[in-house]
C-alpha cells in the first residue's frame, strides 16, 4: 500500500502538459509548495516590490513584482493545468485587464467579429479601440454558425476578421456557441479565436482543446468564488501570444496584488463543489421556473426545449449556473421582483457562492435586444429549496393583482 508521501502528484507544468488526474483533482493539487517534509501545503504570500539583482540578468530571474512575482505562479500554474494549456496562465488587475489585453493582440486597422450579446464592458472596449485606433467591429449572434463565419471571412467590402471573440454561454441571453466550427473556421482566414470562458469556467468547457487560440477569465467570478476580490486572468498554449500577452501586461502595468491571487488559489480548490453544487441546482430551478405562473420565459441550456440545449449537451462538461428568466410585464415586474427576494442579493456580480439576480436592462449600456424584464440569476450553493421558495414567493408577491 502506498503511502501519502509516494502518491504521484503532478509534474512541472512543461513536462506534464494535461496532467494525469481530473480537473477536480487539479484545482486542488495543482500549485502547491514542492512535496518535502517540513514544507507548507500552501505557497507564501512574498510581499516585495523587487528582488535581489545585478548585472545582466538570466531569462526567468524575479527582478521587479510589475514584470513577475512568486505569489502569481501557484494559481497561473493551476489554472494553466485546468485550461489544458502547456503554459502557465497570467493573472491581471482584473477580468477588464486581460480582455483589454487580448484584444490588443489585433493589428492596427484589423476587424474584430464580437457577440452581439456580451459582456457589456467587453463591447463598450471594443467600441472605445474602433473609436481610436481604427479598429473595426462587428457584432453577431454568437449562435448562428453561418452568420459567424460569414462575418469571420468577410467579402468584397470586409476583409477577413483578424479576431473573433466568443462568449459562450453568452452574457445575459446564454446563447451557446459551436466553438469547433467557429475555431475551424477562423483558422482557414487567419483569425485568433478569443473565448471569454467566465460562465463557463474550465471545469464546464476547455476552449483551448476545442480550437481557441486564448481564454479569458473574470477571475472575479467563479474562479476567486466569494464575491471578495477583483482579478482577471488569460491563458494561451501558444508561446508567441503568451510573449505578446506578457509583454502588455508588464508595459500597461495592469497587474495583480498578491493577496487577491492567494485569496483566487484559495477559492479556486473548491470550485469543482461549488460548480458542481450550484449548476445542480440552476437546473431545478429553471425547471421549476418554466412551470411558474409569474414566469413568461426561462434560459438555461438544461432545458430540454431551449435553444441552447442540444449544443451544450455535445460540446460542454455541464449547463452553468447563470440562468435568466422573464416574469412578463416590463421593467417594472422584473424590478419588483428583484426588490421581493429576501434570500437571493440583488447585486450586478456572478459566481459567488451567495445566488444573486439582476434585471440587466437596468443600465443603458445593456444591448437593446436584451428584454426589459430579463432578469439574470447566478445561483449560488444555498440550498436549492430554500432558493426556490423565496423566488416562489418573489414572483408572486411581484404578480400584478
Ligand atoms: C465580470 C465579467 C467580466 C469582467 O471582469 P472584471 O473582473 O469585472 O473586470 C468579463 N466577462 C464576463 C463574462 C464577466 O462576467
Amino acid at each position: 500500500m502506498s503511502t501519502d508521501l509516494e502518491q504521484p502528484v503532478p509534474g512541472p507544468i512543461d513536462a506534464d502538459p494535461h496532467g494525469t488526474v481530473r480537473p477536480a483533482t487539479l484545482a486542488v493539487t495543482a500549485g502547491r509548495p514542492a512535496r518535502t517534509r517540513g514544507a507548507p501545503v500552501n505557497p507564501p504570500v512574498v510581499l516585495s516590490s523587487t528582488y535581489v539583482s545585478t548585472g545582466t540578468p538570466p531569462a526567468g530571474e524575479l527582478l521587479y513584482a510589475r514584470i513577475d512575482t512568486e505569489t502569481w505562479h501557484p494559481f497561473e500554474d493551476a489554472l494553466g493545468r485546468l485550461e489544458h494549456s502547456r503554459h502557465p496562465a497570467l493573472v491581471l488587475g482584473s477580468g477588464m485587464a486581460a480582455i483589454a489585453a487580448a484584444m490588443s493582440l489585433v493589428p492596427r486597422g484589423g476587424r474584430l467579429v464580437l457577440p452581439r450579446h456580451a459582456y457589456q464592458v467587453s463591447l463598450g472596449l471594443a467600441a472605445d479601440l474602433a473609436s481610436r485606433t481604427g479598429l473595426e467591429t462587428e457584432l453577431v449572434d454568437i449562435d448562428d454558425t453561418a452568420a459567424v463565419l460569414a462575418a469571420v471571412r468577410g467579402d468584397a467590402t470586409r476583409a477577413p476578421a483578424a479576431m473573433l471573440w466568443v462568449e459562450s454561454p453568452t452574457n445575459p441571453m446564454l446563447e451557446v456557441a459551436d466553438l469547433p466550427a467557429l475555431a475551424a473556421g477562423a483558422r482557414d482566414v487567419g483569425a485568433l479565436v478569443v473565448v471569454d470562458n467566465t460562465f463557463a469556467t474550465p471545469l464546464v468547457q476547455r476552449p483551448l482543446t476545442q480550437g481557441a487560440d486564448v481564454v479569458v477569465h473574470s477571475v472575479t467570478k467563479y474562479l476567486a468564488g466569494h464575491s471578495d476580490v477583483v482579478l482577471g486572468a488569460v491563458v494561451t498554449d501558444d508561446d508567441d501570444l503568451r510573449a505578446r500577452l506578457h509583454s502588455y501586461r508588464t508595459v500597461h502595468g495592469a497587474v495583480a496584488g498578491p493577496w487577491e491571487v492567494w485569496l483566487a488559489l484559495r477559492g479556486l480548490r473548491t470550485l469543482a463543489l461549488r460548480v458542481e453544487r450550484a449548476q445542480s441546482s440552476a437546473a431545478v430551478l429553471a425547471a421549476r421556473l418554466a412551470e411558474h405562473p409569474s414566469v413568461v420565459e426561462v434560459r438555461h441550456p438544461s432545458l430540454p426545449g431551449d435553444p441552447g440545449h442540444a449544443r451544450a449537451l455535445a460540446l460542454m462538461d455541464g449547463f452553468g449556473a447563470i440562468l435568466c428568466l422573464r416574469p412578463g410585464g416590463g421593467a417594472p415586474a422584473a424590478d419588483a421582483l428583484t426588490e421581493a427576494v429576501r434570500l437571493w442579493v440583488p447585486a450586478t456580480s456572478l459566481g459567488g457562492v451567495e445566488s444573486t439576480l439582476e434585471r440587466r436592462r437596468r443600465f443603458a449600456t445593456e444591448s437593446p435586444t436584451v428584454p426589459e424584464d430579463l432578469v439574470r440569476l447566478s445561483v449560488g450553493i444555498e440550498d436549492v429549496e430554500d432558493l426556490w421558495a423565496d423566488l416562489d414567493q418573489a414572483l408572486r408577491a411581484g404578480r400584478p393583482a
